[in-house]
């Protein structure tokens, strides 16, 4: 699974930093949350999901 930002949508809210921070990275100064990983590793695909589920502008896109 990967996933990515869609930045036109993003409102740095920080929720998917909390949900997975394994995954989300928060950066402090441009207020935005940035992808770290390439490929989400399986033993945190539903945190993942859970993160997109939660964010509420829809910002998270899940490309399988
Ligand atoms: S939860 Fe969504 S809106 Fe909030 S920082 Fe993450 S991607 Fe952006």
């Amino acid at each position: 699974m990967k996933v990515r930002i869609d930045y036109d949508l993003c409102m740095g809210d920080r929720n998917c930093n909390k949900v997975c921070p394994e995954v989300f990275e928060y950066d402090e100064d441009q207020m935005i949350s940035r992808v770290l990983v390439d490929e989400v590793p399986e033993h945190l695909e539903k945190l993942v999901l859970k993160a997109a589920d939660e964010c509420a502008p829809k910002a998270i896109v899940i490309e399988e």
